[in-house]
């Protein structure tokens, strides 16, 4: 068994040249009444041009909170306490506002989850997206329109020219992403990070807006981070799926790999709990328990009281994030039998 003696070490591998983005042993910590609670312990992924990462996690496993430090909008009093975010091969945590500024929405842009809170409700989409091109392009104020018109067909909103002057409340949940996508991609980012973008939207509009993302990133080449709680949306977009727990990443993995025979019991107990019509009548598995209090950490793998792998070495020594062949690697002492039960 090959062990990578600290999770920090996993940037050293299963990269090429050149990534786009880097996140590189982040450590970010929220200072409360009751103590320090460490969102994110050591967390380390790349992003490359073209590639889609999906991050993966449960409320609270430090998923989004890691967004945040990439796009520079962490809300105080959380701060980061160590690590790098480097994109491009500049360290965009060392960056003054001024510096950070020009690449938000030109370089990196963000799609969040609730599209109607994030759309101003007194301003037509359409005046919305054009926006973005006056401000940010300099454009006049017809040729931002037309320019707005155009992303709003990219993202295939039906009779984009004649819904230019509508409101955001009237359109449904999911026009009302394709809007956010619309305005994201609107500056042409390198990277686009999207946070549980289908969150709510039913299981129809889920897929067709996991589709439109995925073909927006092909057409462009951009890197997309897709972050969400739910694996079963991600089995056709992503290339690599990196899955948290308790703020680190526990299992880092081509996405074939994952869905073929998982290396971390949590990702195991997550596709298991994914609904299958060839399984329609039968219970659905749910991981028994809840993810950890971030301010009482269990000892050893932070897992383990729900894990059903666990054995006394769990309890006491905290695992490494293992090399396990290829390009997979899992924070769990007991990877071989985990592996070895979903073949
Ligand atoms: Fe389960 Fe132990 Fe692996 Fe943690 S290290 S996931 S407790 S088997």
């Amino acid at each position: 068994m090959a062990e990578v003696a600290h999770q920090a070490d996993v940037t050293e591998v299963g990269y090429q040249a050149g990534p786009l983005l880097e996140v590189d042993n982040l450590h970010v910590e929220f200072p409360t009444r009751d103590g320090i609670a460490r969102a994110v312990n050591g967390v380390s992924y790349s992003l490359e041009q073209g590639k889609t990462l999906a991050v993966l996690g449960e409320s609270g496993s430090g998923k989004s909170v890691t967004a945040q430090v990439i796009m520079g909008i962490l809300d105080e009093p959380g701060h980061v306490s160590a690590g790098e975010v480097r994109f491009q091969g500049r360290n965009l945590l060392t960056m003054s506002e001024k510096e950070r500024r020009p690449l938000r929405g030109n370089k990196i842009a963000m799609i969040f989850q609730d599209a109607l809170s994030s759309l101003n409700p007194v301003f037509t989409v359409g005046w919305q997206i054009a926006e973005m091109f006056r401000v940010h392009q300099g454009l006049t104020r017809r040729e931002a329109k037309q320019k707005a018109i155009e992303m709003m067909d990219r993202v295939r909103l039906p009779a984009a020219k004649n819904r230019y002057n509508d409101y955001p409340h009237q359109f449904s949940g999911g026009m009302r992403q394709r809007i956010m996508i619309a305005m994201a991609i609107a500056l042409g980012p390198d990277v686009l990070i999207a946070d549980e973008p289908t969150t709510a939207l039913d299981v129809t509009v889920q897929a067709q807006i996991m589709g439109l993302l995925h073909d927006l990133q092909r057409e462009s080449n951009m890197g997309l981070i897709l972050i969400t709680h739910d694996l079963g949306v991600v089995a056709d977009v992503a290339d690599d799926i990196a899955v948290m727990y308790a703020g680190r990443i526990v299992e880092h993995a081509p996405v074939h790999d994952i869905y073929r025979a998982p290396a971390h019991p949590y990702t195991k107990g997550l596709i298991e709990s994914i609904p299958r019509v060839d399984l329609k009548g039968q219970e659905l598995h749910a991981i028994k328990g809840l993810p950890p209090n971030l301010l009482r950490m269990p000892s050893g793998c932070a897992f383990h009281p729900r894990c059903p792998y666990r054995t006394d070495q769990c309890m006491t020594d905290t695992p490494p994030l293992y090399d396990v062949g290829g390009t997979r690697h899992s924070a769990c002492h007991h990877w071989t039998e985990v592996i070895d039960d979903a073949r």
